[in-house]
């Protein structure tokens, strides 16, 4: 007995009948409701009239040190005196939902096990089924976003994932700012104007109203379906799409110098130049002094590339410097017409990106100085778009999204 404690079952409204341990492993409490009585299913009065208890259930409840444990109970059955055939109706518990396998606090707490988890890799840890685990998912957690949740949008983010490295099957998740980061409205299954621009419609008139900026890659699907829906807000293109868009453009004449280069030098030469991509992508001042090396030795070799490198570098720098959007305008213009000035090819394709979303691209400067939250906005999404790696259902992704960002306040730790 010096070895034994004595924990309470903490479950409401229930009287333990007795508990026995199973083999190999684990717990059996079974259990009877203390509360007499239930409410009609047809004519919603209470009723008293006991009928009988229904066949046992055996419900999954929260481990005790690592042990499973089951709680077993017959629900109680009333019957109604007041309509006809006497109907009879199964008396409901607040601590677990019908036709579920399992408690409410075990089904809670595997909800917070899955956040930023996978459901195999739950179900592994759990030792239950990749279908019970997504049963659970069902029970808990909407595959629609509830607008009368919300009260206010301020920022719309418009992002596209690829759901399978290398393929062209996109997905679209739509996202806002919330007070405390970002939350999930929904997962679109394509990117299709048409397909954007329905969801935008479906968002509530006193919410469109409340919608600021959108942030949104440089793709017309997107930015012409919020012109037409939400005339009002404003398009903002992130820096970090217009980077890539630019830095793409200059790393092309590396490669092409690369292999200029890798036919025209002894081997041991060029064996100098390995590893200097990333050093090439990175903003100059944020280099170890071994990358600056390597990367100055590659700039001396080649002169194409030291000039695209200094462009890319020029744009860098006017993103981190403390513009308006008008000086931006300038600034980025000006680095417009040295580029064509110098007849330097590899950069026409930003050049047309510029042409056509100038506007949109300099409205970041606006919502950095106002708002500042594009900056952390895109951090977050990205961490989300690997969470969507292998997911290919679009309601099973909203809800693995909103799990993931909500999980902790919807499902705390005790
Ligand atoms: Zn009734």
């Amino acid at each position: 007995m010096e070895n034994q404690i004595h924990i309470p079952l903490d479950l409401p409204d229930v009287r333990i009948l007795e508990v026995n341990q199973l083999s190999p492993q684990g717990w059996l409490i079974r259990v009877e409701s203390t509360i007499e009585g239930s409410t009609c299913g047809k004519c919603g009065r209470e009723i008293d009239a006991f009928h009988g208890y229904d066949a046992p259930i055996r419900l999954r409840h929260l481990p005790l040190f690592e042990v499973p444990v089951w709680i077993e109970i017959r629900p109680k059955r009333y019957r109604c005196p007041h309509c006809e055939g006497s109907p009879t109706n199964t008396q409901s518990t607040t601590w677990y939902q019908r036709r579920s396998p399992n408690t409410k606090a075990y089904e809670q707490w595997l909800m917070r096990i899955l956040v930023n988890s996978t459901v195999r890799d739950v179900s592994r840890k759990l030792n239950l089924s990749e279908a019970s685990v997504n049963g659970v998912l069902d029970r808990w957690i909407e595959t629609r976003v509830n607008w009368a949740e919300i009260h206010q949008i301020s920022v719309l983010g418009i992002d596209e994932i690829a759901l399978k490295r290398g393929h062209r099957d996109y997905v679209v998740i739509v996202t806002y700012k919330t007070s405390t980061g970002v939350s999930i409205l929904a997962v679109l299954p394509d990117r299709k104007r048409e397909t954007v621009e329905q969801f935008l419609a479906s968002i509530p008139l006193r919410l469109q109203a409340t919608i600021e900026g959108v942030c949104s890659d440089m793709y017309s699907g997107y930015i012409t379906a919020v012109r037409a829906q939400l005339p009002e807000a404003k398009v903002i293109v992130d820096r970090f799409h217009v980077a890539q868009n630019y830095r793409d453009c200059a790393d092309t004449v590396r490669k092409q110098e690369l292999k200029r280069l890798k036919q025209e030098l002894p081997k041991a030469e060029y064996a100098l130049f390995k590893g200097t991509m990333w050093a090439f992508r990175k903003p100059y001042e944020t280099l170890q002094w071994e990358e600056k090396v390597k990367l100055n030795r590659l700039l001396v070799y080649s002169p194409a590339i030291e000039q695209a490198h200094t462009l890319s570098q020029q744009l860098t720098e006017i993103f981190e410097a403390n513009h308006t959007k008008e000086t931006a305008t300038q600034a980025i213009l000006a680095w417009a017409k040295r580029v064509r000035q110098r007849q330097v090819k590899a950069f026409d394709s930003f050049l047309t990106t510029l042409n056509n979303w100038l506007n949109e691209i300099t409205n970041y400067f606006i919502e950095r100085q106002t708002s500042g939250f594009v900056e952390g906005f895109n951090n977050r999404i990205k961490v989300l778009k690997r969470r969507c790696f292998g997911i290919f259902d679009v309601s099973r992704l909203f809800q693995r999204l909103t799990l993931d960002l909500q999980g902790y306040t919807r499902f705390p730790a005790i």
